[in-house]
C-alpha cells in the first residue's frame, strides 16, 4: 500500500509502562525526545480487566509539561468521568464506541468543555456506524489490540481498517486525525502510516527502545514528512 501524500506523523508515547515512581522525569524525557503527545491509558477494571489510573495522574502531570495530554478512557461510564479529566488538564479525551451510550452526545460534550474529541474502536467492532460520527470526532483511534494490556501483538486486520477510515475521512473532506494504539513496532508502524495513520501511540517501542526514547521518536516521525 503506497500513500501518495505522506503526512506529518505525531508520536504519542503511552505512559502505561513508564516508571510511575518518577513519572515527572519520564514525561520530561519524552518531551526532550521530541514526542508530540503524552498518551494516558485510563482503565477502570470494568470496561477492561486491569485498573490503571485516573484524573489525579493527569492533574499531577499538567504543570510539568506543555505536551498535549491525550486521555484514552477505557471506562464503562465515560459521562461520569469526562468533566474530571477536563478539570485535571486533559487536552484530548477519547471514548470507546463500544460503551453503548449516546456516543455522539459525549463527543459533543468533550468539545463543549474545550477538549479535542476522540472516538476509539476495538479490533472486532464494525466500522459501519462511523461515518455518522466522524464530524463530531477530532480523532478516530483504531485499536491494534484489545484494550487491557501493553505488549500484545498487532491485529493484522488493523491496517486495512485504517485505510477504510482514511477513505471515509477523505471522502467527507474532514481533517479528523487517525490514531493507532496497540502492537506498534518497527514492522507495524510503517504499515499503519502507509494506510493513513497520523498519530502513533506506543508504549513498548518507545520505553524499551535499545537506543532510548529520542531514537524511537525520531524513527517513528521519519515515517512521515517533516
Ligand atoms: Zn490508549
Amino acid at each position: 500500500m503506497v500513500d501518495p501524500m505522506p503526512r506529518r506523523i505525531l508520536v504519542a508515547p503511552s505512559i502505561l509502562i513508564a516508571d510511575f515512581s518518577r513519572l515527572g522525569e519520564e514525561v520530561a524525557a519524552l518531551e526532550a525526545a521530541g514526542a508530540d503527545w503524552v498518551h494516558c491509558d485510563v482503565m477502570d477494571g470494568h470496561f477492561t480487566v486491569p485498573i490503571t489510573f485516573g484524573p489525579v495522574v493527569v492533574r499531577s502531570l499538567r504543570p510539568l509539561t506543555g505536551l498535549f495530554l491525550d486521555c484514552h478512557l477505557m471506562v464503562t461510564n465515560p459521562q461520569r468521568h469526562i468533566p474530571q479529566f477536563v478539570e485535571a488538564g486533559a487536552d484530548g479525551i477519547s471514548i470507546q464506541i463500544e460503551v453503548g451510550e449516546d456516543v455522539g452526545r459525549l463527543l459533543r460534550l468533550i468539545r463543549d468543555l474545550g477538549c479535542r474529541s476522540g472516538l476509539v474502536i476495538n479490533p472486532p467492532t464494525p466500522l459501519e456506524g462511523l461515518p455518522a460520527l466522524l464530524p463530531l470526532a477530532d480523532t478516530v483511534m483504531l485499536m491494534g489490540v484489545m484494550p487491557g494490556y501493553a505488549s500484545q501483538a498487532y491485529d493484522p486486520a488493523t491496517t486495512g481498517r485504517i485505510a477504510r477510515v482514511r477513505q471515509m475521512i477523505d471522502a467527507e473532506g474532514l481533517d479528523t486525525l487517525i490514531e493507532v494504539d496497540g502492537g506498534i513496532n518497527a514492522e507495524t508502524a510503517p504499515e499503519a502510516v502507509a494506510a493513513g495513520a497520523d498519530v502513533i501511540v506506543s508504549s513498548n517501542f518507545v520505553f524499551r527502545h535499545p537506543e532510548g526514547y529520542g531514537a524511537a521518536v525520531r524513527w517513528l516521525k521519519a515515517l512521515g514528512r517533516d
